[in-house]
Protein backbone atom coordinates (compact mmCIF):
# COMPACT_ATOMS: atom_id res chain seq x y z
CA UNK A 1 0.00 0.00 0.00
CA UNK A 2 1.23 3.36 -1.25
CA UNK A 3 1.32 6.37 1.34
CA UNK A 4 -1.79 7.39 -0.24
CA UNK A 5 -4.97 5.90 0.25
CA UNK A 6 -7.78 4.91 3.15
CA UNK A 7 -8.34 3.65 6.37
CA UNK A 8 -9.12 0.09 6.34
CA UNK A 9 -11.34 -0.92 9.65
CA UNK A 10 -10.30 -4.43 9.29
CA UNK A 11 -6.64 -4.10 9.52
CA UNK A 12 -4.99 -6.50 12.35
CA UNK A 13 -4.57 -3.61 14.99
CA UNK A 14 -7.96 -2.51 14.34
CA UNK A 15 -9.28 -5.82 15.15
CA UNK A 16 -7.06 -5.87 18.17
CA UNK A 17 -8.45 -2.79 19.19
CA UNK A 18 -11.83 -4.16 18.71
CA UNK A 19 -11.26 -7.58 21.01
CA UNK A 20 -11.79 -9.50 17.72
CA UNK A 21 -8.18 -10.77 18.01
CA UNK A 22 -5.88 -11.88 20.95
CA UNK A 23 -3.16 -9.70 21.35
CA UNK A 24 -0.72 -9.58 24.48
CA UNK A 25 -1.26 -6.59 26.26
CA UNK A 26 1.38 -4.55 28.22
CA UNK A 27 -0.26 -1.57 28.76
CA UNK A 28 -2.62 0.95 27.83
CA UNK A 29 -4.81 4.20 28.73
CA UNK A 30 -7.62 6.26 27.31
CA UNK A 31 -5.71 6.88 23.84
CA UNK A 32 -2.87 4.08 23.70
CA UNK A 33 -2.61 0.67 23.65
CA UNK A 34 1.06 -1.93 23.58
CA UNK A 35 1.02 -4.75 22.86
CA UNK A 36 3.83 -7.62 22.17
CA UNK A 37 4.70 -8.22 18.46
CA UNK A 38 3.54 -12.00 17.44
CA UNK A 39 6.84 -12.41 15.54
CA UNK A 40 9.47 -10.56 17.46
CA UNK A 41 12.73 -9.34 16.23
CA UNK A 42 14.03 -9.46 19.45
CA UNK A 43 12.62 -11.13 23.10
CA UNK A 44 10.37 -8.12 24.44
CA UNK A 45 9.93 -6.00 21.26
CA UNK A 46 6.37 -4.57 21.31
CA UNK A 47 4.47 -2.00 19.36
CA UNK A 48 2.41 0.92 20.76
CA UNK A 49 -0.87 2.03 18.37
CA UNK A 50 -3.20 4.92 19.01
CA UNK A 51 -7.01 3.71 20.00
CA UNK A 52 -8.63 6.18 18.36
CA UNK A 53 -6.41 7.84 15.48
CA UNK A 54 -7.34 6.62 11.92
CA UNK A 55 -3.77 7.09 10.60
CA UNK A 56 -2.27 4.67 8.18
CA UNK A 57 1.15 6.56 8.75
CA UNK A 58 2.99 9.49 10.39
CA UNK A 59 1.77 11.41 7.86
CA UNK A 60 -1.39 11.42 8.46
CA UNK A 61 -1.58 11.34 12.27
CA UNK A 62 -2.60 14.08 14.46
CA UNK A 63 -0.63 16.21 16.85
CA UNK A 64 -2.65 15.19 19.11
CA UNK A 65 -2.33 11.22 18.63
CA UNK A 66 0.98 11.21 18.50
CA UNK A 67 2.29 12.87 21.32
CA UNK A 68 -0.17 10.32 23.14
CA UNK A 69 1.07 7.38 21.33
CA UNK A 70 5.00 8.83 21.71
CA UNK A 71 4.20 9.43 25.65
CA UNK A 72 3.68 5.43 25.79
CA UNK A 73 6.09 4.85 23.79
CA UNK A 74 8.26 6.18 26.14
CA UNK A 75 6.60 4.43 29.17
CA UNK A 76 6.98 1.08 27.72
CA UNK A 77 10.67 1.76 26.63
CA UNK A 78 11.55 2.63 30.60
CA UNK A 79 9.34 -0.56 31.40
CA UNK A 80 11.25 -3.23 28.88
CA UNK A 81 14.60 -1.42 30.18
CA UNK A 82 13.72 -2.17 33.76
CA UNK A 83 12.24 -5.37 32.95
CA UNK A 84 14.96 -6.84 30.55
CA UNK A 85 17.92 -5.11 31.04
CA UNK A 86 19.01 -4.54 26.88
CA UNK A 87 21.93 -2.61 25.81
CA UNK A 88 20.07 -0.63 23.67
CA UNK A 89 16.51 -0.56 22.50
CA UNK A 90 15.73 0.82 19.00
CA UNK A 91 12.29 3.11 17.96
CA UNK A 92 11.57 2.85 14.89
CA UNK A 93 8.11 3.22 12.17
CA UNK A 94 7.37 2.37 8.61
CA UNK A 95 5.08 4.54 6.69
CA UNK A 96 4.13 2.38 2.90
CA UNK A 97 4.65 -0.82 1.87
CA UNK A 98 7.81 0.53 -0.09
CA UNK A 99 9.62 1.56 3.71
CA UNK A 100 8.95 -1.97 4.65
CA UNK A 101 5.29 -1.42 6.73
CA UNK A 102 2.94 -4.25 6.45
CA UNK A 103 0.14 -3.26 9.00
CA UNK A 104 -1.47 0.23 7.86
CA UNK A 105 -2.64 1.72 11.24
CA UNK A 106 0.35 3.87 12.46
CA UNK A 107 2.58 1.96 14.76
CA UNK A 108 5.82 2.51 16.79
CA UNK A 109 8.23 -0.62 17.28
CA UNK A 110 10.18 -0.96 20.67
CA UNK A 111 12.72 -3.31 20.04
CA UNK A 112 15.38 -3.92 22.78
CA UNK A 113 19.16 -5.04 21.69
CA UNK A 114 22.22 -6.83 23.59
CA UNK A 115 25.73 -5.74 22.40
CA UNK A 116 27.81 -8.12 20.80
CA UNK A 117 26.04 -8.67 17.58
CA UNK A 118 23.43 -10.05 16.54
CA UNK A 119 22.36 -13.08 18.65
CA UNK A 120 18.57 -13.27 18.51
CA UNK A 121 17.37 -10.81 16.48
CA UNK A 122 16.30 -10.77 13.84
CA UNK A 123 15.11 -8.03 10.68
CA UNK A 124 12.29 -6.47 10.72
CA UNK A 125 9.79 -8.78 9.59
CA UNK A 126 12.40 -11.57 9.35
CA UNK A 127 11.48 -13.14 12.81
CA UNK A 128 9.93 -16.66 14.28
CA UNK A 129 6.15 -16.24 15.24
CA UNK A 130 6.39 -16.46 19.14
CA UNK A 131 4.88 -18.56 21.30
CA UNK A 132 1.75 -16.92 22.61
CA UNK A 133 2.43 -18.37 26.25
CA UNK A 134 6.10 -17.33 26.05
CA UNK A 135 4.80 -14.06 25.14
CA UNK A 136 2.56 -14.10 27.99
CA UNK A 137 4.92 -15.20 30.21
CA UNK A 138 7.12 -12.12 29.48
CA UNK A 139 4.48 -9.33 29.36
CA UNK A 140 3.89 -10.18 33.11
CA UNK A 141 7.76 -9.43 33.93
CA UNK A 142 7.41 -6.51 31.87
CA UNK A 143 3.89 -5.14 33.13
CA UNK A 144 5.54 -5.19 36.49
CA UNK A 145 8.20 -2.39 35.85
CA UNK A 146 5.16 0.25 35.05
P1 LIG B 1 5.15 -3.05 10.14
O1 LIG B 1 5.76 -4.03 9.19
O2 LIG B 1 3.83 -2.58 9.60
O3 LIG B 1 6.06 -1.92 10.53
O4 LIG B 1 4.91 -3.82 11.49
C1 LIG B 1 3.83 -4.64 11.71
C2 LIG B 1 4.22 -5.51 12.89
O5 LIG B 1 3.04 -6.10 13.37
C3 LIG B 1 5.18 -6.65 12.53
O6 LIG B 1 6.32 -6.58 13.36
C4 LIG B 1 4.36 -7.90 12.78
O7 LIG B 1 5.12 -8.96 13.32
C5 LIG B 1 3.31 -7.42 13.75
N1 LIG B 1 2.04 -8.13 13.66
C6 LIG B 1 1.36 -8.47 12.54
N2 LIG B 1 0.21 -9.10 12.85
C7 LIG B 1 0.16 -9.13 14.21
C8 LIG B 1 -0.79 -9.67 15.14
O8 LIG B 1 -1.82 -10.23 14.79
N3 LIG B 1 -0.50 -9.54 16.46
C9 LIG B 1 0.65 -8.92 16.90
N4 LIG B 1 0.83 -8.85 18.21
N5 LIG B 1 1.56 -8.41 16.05
C10 LIG B 1 1.32 -8.52 14.73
Amino acid sequence: MSLEGVYDEGNVFALILQGKIPSTRLYEDEHTYAFLDIQPQSKGHSLVISKWSKARNMLEIEDEALAQVMATVKKVAAATHKALDPDGIHIAQFNGAAAGQTVFHLHFHIVPRWAGGPAGFSAHAQGNFADPAALEALAEEIRAQF
